[in-house]
């Protein structure tokens, strides 16, 4: 029988681990791994402790169990267990089943809140992300039109003619992100009775099930009386022809009684093949609008909200080289900040533009990254000896023409092998601000893909300095 771990509560003792493990590990391992977890209780034989996702559960379980037993012991003086629970997507839902549970993962599950009566539910689907709001959605030019869409929608649900809406874009872009937005904005202002969301392969294997069951009328009332559906990713419809003609029905039915429908897809929805000639004429009706991959100030600014948003501590200098080399894809992005946290608590390392290049090297895997011996002072002289001009000039305030194309090129070879930050560049050259660099170097890569001799310039004067790569 333990006998006077119940003279404490269980924050007490996890309070008193955390400064066990406080000295023990470096403070970015704290900060990123233990600071956010929380106690939820104890009994005679465990410690019931709260993470933030299951990702975060894999890799505290995998790298600090020991530590974390070891702690426990030392603050009880007893063998405890510790339990993990994971927070569901809703504040006041918290999981009672061992993050373990992996078929939670892919099956649709009923999520209520409820603490808001029968009002603004998510009554089946998908459970949807509460970060994914429109407030941690990062607005740039390239989705500034979607947001705004979407979040006309939000407020006036069924009321606007953007019904349906569609979002479209390439992978990793933010079409979910922007769909869940919608969602979690009407939960929250309790706009309309029953919200669904889903994505458009639950909806079909939804559907094929009812079929088996014989159930296919409640499948197709369920979905008509829903107040608003958010399906993701239609793609997924192309060539399922009976699955089309049902959620052909209930977009009719959802349309009629003025229910806001909220879609999207990987493309324009008009280029989608293998799907029905009426549906994509319905869609047609509505509003479909693109979202475009970020701009580098929207990179840059994306991952310093998920660094603010997940309290991590990075470099504005980190987040500003994995923003410029990782262009395409969201996802991607923060899967590199991710590799990145897990790099610094995996070899106890601080998150350095050294453990940067490292980490890019391996997802990207270039010269450029590793081999940066380059020096900024170098590239000026290559510059100055290939163009009839002077460092003063460089430097300087000149705007003629062949000053301002050296003086861009220059820029631009810094921020290709250099590690320097876009403000470093700038002083290097008479203390321009870096949204001059971030200008040049757009000016330069556009130049290269219009002009022949442009282009056949820049190789040259990247080949000069290759050599001493
Ligand atoms: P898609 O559905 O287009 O493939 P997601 O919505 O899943 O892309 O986005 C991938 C990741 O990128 C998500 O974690 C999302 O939160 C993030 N993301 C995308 N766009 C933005 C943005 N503008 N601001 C903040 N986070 C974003
Ligand atoms: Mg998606």
């Amino acid at each position: 029988m333990i006998q006077g771990k119940n003279d404490f509560s269980h924050s007490e003792i996890w309070s008193d681990c955390l400064k066990y493990l406080k000295e023990r590990v470096p403070a970015q391992t704290f900060n990123t791994w233990f600071e956010p977890i929380q106690s939820l209780s104890i009994t005679e034989k465990e410690l019931f402790l709260q993470v933030p996702n299951k990702f975060f559960y894999d890799w505290v379980d995998s790298h600090y169990s020991d530590i974390l037993n070891k702690a426990l012991e030392t603050v009880t003086g007893f063998n405890l267990k510790i339990k993990y629970t994971i927070l569901l997507s809703q504040d006041n839902i918290k999981a009672t089943a061992p993050v373990i549970d992996e078929s939670e993962k892919s099956k649709p599950v009923v999520t209520v809140k409820s603490s808001v009566k029968k009002t603004g539910v998510i009554e089946k689907g998908t459970k949807i992300n509460k970060n994914y709001t429109f407030s941690n959605f990062v607005e740039g030019k390239s989705n500034q039109f979607a947001k705004a869409a979407a979040m006309a929608v939000a407020n006036s649900p069924g009321r606007t003619s953007f019904n349906p809406l569609v979002l479209y874009g390439g992978t990793g872009l933010g079409k979910t992100h922007l769909l869940q937005a919608v969602g979690n904005e009407i939960i929250n202002n309790n706009r309309v009775n029953k919200v669904v969301y889903l994505s458009s392969d639950t909806f079909t294997l939804d559907f094929i099930a009812s079929i088996q069951k014989n159930k296919s009328t409640d499948f197709s009332t369920y979905y008509r009386n829903v107040d608003m559906l958010l399906l993701d990713d239609i793609q997924f419809f192309q060539g399922k022809e009976s699955t089309q003609e049902q959620f052909f029905h209930i977009f009719n039915s959802l349309y009629q009684h003025h229910k806001q429908i909220v879609l999207t897809t990987d493309k324009n929805p008009m280029e989608l093949k293998g799907l029905q000639e009426r549906l994509l004429s319905r869609f047609k009706s509505g509003l479909n609008v693109d979202i475009q991959p970020p701009d580098l100030e929207t990179r840059i600014a994306i991952l310093q909200k998920k660094a603010e948003i997940d309290k991590l501590d990075i470099p504005y200098d980190v987040i500003e080289m994995l923003a410029s080399k990782i262009k395409s894809n969201i996802r991607e992005l923060e899967g590199a900040m991710i590799r990145l946290l897990a790099y610094s608590s995996l070899l106890r390392v601080d998150i350095n533009l050294s453990l940067t290049k490292k980490v890019l090297n391996e997802i990207v895997g270039s010269k450029n990254y590793a081999n940066t011996t380059v020096s900024i002072e170098h590239i000026q002289e290559i510059i100055i000896n290939n163009y009839n001009v002077t460092l003063d000039m460089i430097v300087g305030k000149g705007r003629k023409k062949e000053v301002a194309e050296a003086r861009m090129t220059a820029m631009y070879f810094a921020r290709q092998f250099t590690t320097l930050s876009l403000k470093s560049i700038g002083l290097y050259f008479g203390g321009r601000d870096h949204s001059t660099v971030v200008h040049a170097c757009k000016w330069v890569e556009k130049k290269y893909s219009e002009s022949a001799d442009f282009s056949r310039k820049i190789n040259f004067l990247k080949s000069e300095l290759d050599e001493d790569l």
